[in-house]
């Protein structure tokens, strides 16, 4: 077979996305399809060259169709999360809501008064209502919001380094990777300060701190070590000894919470007690910054509280503006820190806080098995699946508390021609998409995070996929 010959059994991109009915692709657009469908033939193209081998008939269709499937399950679409991780970052961490959801449809769909004062008709003040609430929710004299955690810790890094005091002094062992490949210390240098290294990985002590401050130190900064646990022979001194130490040297000392709960955490679940910003203040710390859409349950945004006279210094960064939350964000953590306020400051055990997150966490085991019997029923009756309910452990996730487990309430699934790969990647398949987690070689699938709406839209899903 010559190369030529080959080469002709490759149909031409017209003739393939002809080939192409939308309803495969959407919504997909078009001109992208057949950017795909380009992109493939030239792919095939060069295996032709390299094998001389022709393709047999329809390869090429199905090797196009393939690649538009791919790309089209990477849209941004709702996923059912089944793994029991409740703060997930693959999963879009924090759901909303109803009420937040529909602040966030009240205000991206009209306009507002973003930046206008209704009471005199001038220019007003961006976010000052959810400023002020935000303050008293944490118990700080001021607050302001922006993008995300991350942002508002390069954000204060660099309002209050100097090309005098670059230096900002903080523990080897807080120094952690915070997912996704991020680490903390490649965040603080993206400010432009120098890193001061203070004591061991497991062993910090005060007099750390106090050896390393120097003319060139702008500031003390402790890391909330999150998602990592340090046991056995460790020691970090107290932020009241960080404290007296800053105020000695009039150096500012600030935390990055990371999570940022503002719930007592310990009084929701059987788990640890995560530090609030409120307590970091109370203790002496002059700025905290923390996740809007970790342990706080709202939106992607990061929040910086404390002293009111740093708080309008970073606010006056020029850099501020390059990070600042726009009018959705806004919407959405300004209702979330109402519903917070409302539900009596955080009281553990108010049972109208409609914070998905909170609620997951908080959710008796007992009612969970409820729902899995009668879950399980339904699968078991319209699917070829088989299905058993188990005790399983669920996570806050997302960088917290990671020695805290829940005790939650799972569907162990198997099938009789399917290993739990396999179960795994066909529920990926439907839409929305079903994810779990596989143990002892089961696939399973934790009650905690699902929603109660789902359960029919799961049993439907397992019916089509897993016919009986
Ligand atoms: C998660 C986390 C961050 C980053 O928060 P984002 O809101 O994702 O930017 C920073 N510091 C700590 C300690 C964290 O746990």
């Amino acid at each position: 077979m010559s190369l030529q010959e080959a080469m002709r059994s490759l149909p031409s991109v017209e003739k393939l996305l002809k080939a192409m009915a939308p309803e495969e692709h959407e919504p997909v657009p078009r001109p992208v399809v057949a950017d795909l469908v380009r992109d493939e033939v030239a792919a095939l193209r060069e295996e032709l060259q390299a094998s001389a081998t022709p393709l047999a008939e329809g390869e090429a269709l199905a090797r196009c169709k393939a690649a538009v499937s791919r790309f089209r399950s990477s849209r941004l679409q709702p996923v059912i999360n089944g793994t029991g991780v409740i703060i997930h970052t693959n999963l879009g961490r924090s759901p909303l809501g109803a009420r937040q959801a529909a602040a966030l449809g009240a205000i991206a769909t009209q306009y507002n008064n973003l930046e206008l004062d209704l009471e005199t008709g001038n220019r007003g003040r961006r976010a000052g209502y959810l400023e002020r609430l935000l303050a008293t929710l944490v118990g700080a004299e001021a607050a302001i919001s922006v993008n995300n955690c991350a942002s508002a810790l390069v954000l204060v890094l660099r309002h209050l380094i100097s090309e005098e005091k670059p230096v900002v002094v903080v523990s080897r062992g807080e120094l952690v990777e915070i997912g996704g490949g991020f680490r903390i210390p490649e965040i603080l240098e993206a400010s432009g300060c120098t890193l001061r290294e203070v004591g061991a990985t497991n062993k910090t002590t005060a007099d750390d701190y106090r050896a390393a401050i120097g003319p060139r130190t702008a500031l003390l900064l402790k890391v909330h070590r999150s998602n990592f646990y340090l046991g056995g022979f460790t020691a970090s001194p107290a932020i009241e000894e960080l404290r007296d130490l800053a105020r000695e040297h009039e150096l500012p000392l600030v935390e990055d919470l990371g999570s940022g709960a503002v719930m007592q955490t310990d009084q929701l679940a059987p788990i640890e007690h995560e530090p609030t910003p409120g307590e970091s203040i109370a203790k002496g710390i002059d700025l905290v910054v923390f996740s809007g859409d970790k342990l706080l349950g709202g939106p992607q945004s990061g929040i910086i509280a404390g002293r009111s006279d740093l708080v309008a210094g970073v606010k006056a960064e020029p850099f501020f503006r390059a990070v600042r939350c726009d009018r959705l964000i806004l919407a959405v953590l300004q209702e979330t820190v109402e519903e917070y306020l409302r539900a009596k400051g955080g009281d553990a055990g108010d049972g109208d806080l409609d914070i998905p997150t909170i609620a997951m966490i908080r959710e008796d085991p007992e009612a969970l098995r409820t729902q899995a019997e009668a879950l399980a029923a339904a699968l078991g009756a319209r699917s070829s699946l088989g299905v058993e309910v188990v005790e399983s452990t669920a996570r806050t996730g997302g960088g917290t508390m990671p020695k805290s487990e829940i005790p939650s309430v799972a569907l162990r699934l198997t099938h009789p021609e399917r290993d739990a790969e396999s179960i795994a990647a066909r529920f990926r398949e439907g839409r929305p998409a079903v994810v779990g987690y596989i143990e002892d070689d089961r696939f399973h699938l934790d009650l905690r995070t699902l929603f109660a709406h789902q359960h029919e839209v799961l049993a439907a899903q397992a019916e089509a996929l897993f016919p009986a």
